[in-house]
C-alpha cells in the first residue's frame, strides 16, 4: 500500500515536470516561431539573366546578397530555408529553347519539391524617372494566400520603410503557375540614387530581412 503522503508527492513532483516541459516547449516556440515552417527564398536572375543594371551594378547580384540575409533571419527563427539559387547562375537547360521559361519552370518544380510552404521572390526594381522608390510587393490571386500575406509585408514596407507604393497583381508566368503561397517582393529601385546606394549596404539588407521576416511571423500566425 502507498501512503497518501507519498501519493501526494508523487503527484506534485508529475505536475512540476508537466510544468517545466510546458514551459520549455513555451521558452521554443517563442523563440523559434517558424520551428519547422518550409520557406523558399528565390533571389531572381542569376547567370546569363542579370535583371535591371545600372552602369556594372546588377540586380542579380544584389538579390543574391539580400537573399542570403533573408535565409539567414529566417533560420535564426527556426525556419527551414532553401534557395532556388545560391550563386551566380540560372536553372535553364542546355536543352532549353526558351531558356528564361526554362529557369523559371525549375525553381516553381523546386517549390514543389521540397513542399514549400511560402515561397519569397526577391528582386530589383528600375524605372526611368530616378526619383520613383519605395518596396513594393506583387501577387497572384491563384491562391487567397496570396494576398493576406502580401498586405501583411506591404503594410509593414510602409510603416517601417516609409514607403508610398501599393500591393499589386502581377500575372507574370511563374506567379500564376504555382499553387504554393507566396509572393514577388521588389526591394527598391535601382534607378533611384538613394535605394541604389542603401540596397547594396549590409546593414539595409538585414533591415529589409527583419521586415520580411517579421511579416512570415505574422503571417502564419494569422
Ligand atoms: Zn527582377
Amino acid at each position: 500500500m502507498i501512503s497518501k503522503q507519498k501519493y501526494m508527492f508523487f503527484i506534485l513532483i508529475l505536475f512540476m515536470i508537466g510544468t517545466l516541459i510546458f514551459s520549455k516547449v513555451d521558452a521554443i516556440t517563442n523563440e523559434l516561431p517558424l520551428l519547422g515552417r518550409v520557406i523558399f527564398v528565390d533571389p531572381g536572375h542569376g547567370g546569363r539573366d542579370p535583371g535591371t543594371t545600372y552602369g556594372k551594378i546588377m540586380e542579380k547580384d544584389i538579390v543574391l546578397e539580400i537573399s542570403q540575409v533573408l535565409r539567414d533571419e529566417l533560420m535564426k527563427k527556426g525556419a527551414i530555408v532553401y534557395m532556388t539559387r545560391e550563386t551566380d547562375e540560372d536553372l535553364s537547360s542546355q536543352w532549353d529553347v526558351r531558356k528564361k521559361r526554362g529557369d523559371l519552370y525549375r525553381r516553381i518544380l523546386m517549390y514543389k519539391k521540397y513542399q514549400a510552404e511560402l515561397y519569397l521572390s526577391i528582386h530589383i526594381n528600375y524605372y526611368s524617372n530616378s526619383s520613383e522608390s519605395g518596396a513594393e510587393v506583387l501577387y497572384n490571386p491563384i491562391n487567397s494566400e496570396n494576398k493576406i500575406f502580401g498586405e501583411i509585408l506591404m503594410n509593414n514596407f510602409k510603416t517601417s520603410l516609409g514607403s508610398k507604393r501599393k500591393l499589386k497583381r502581377t500575372d507574370l508566368y511563374m506567379y500564376q503557375n504555382t499553387t504554393v503561397p507566396g509572393v514577388l517582393i521588389e526591394c527598391g529601385f535601382l534607378s533611384n540614387p538613394n535605394e541604389r546606394y542603401l540596397m547594396q549596404k549590409k546593414d539595409y539588407q538585414q533591415k529589409l530581412s527583419r521586415i520580411i521576416t517579421d511579416s512570415v511571423i505574422t503571417y502564419f500566425n494569422h
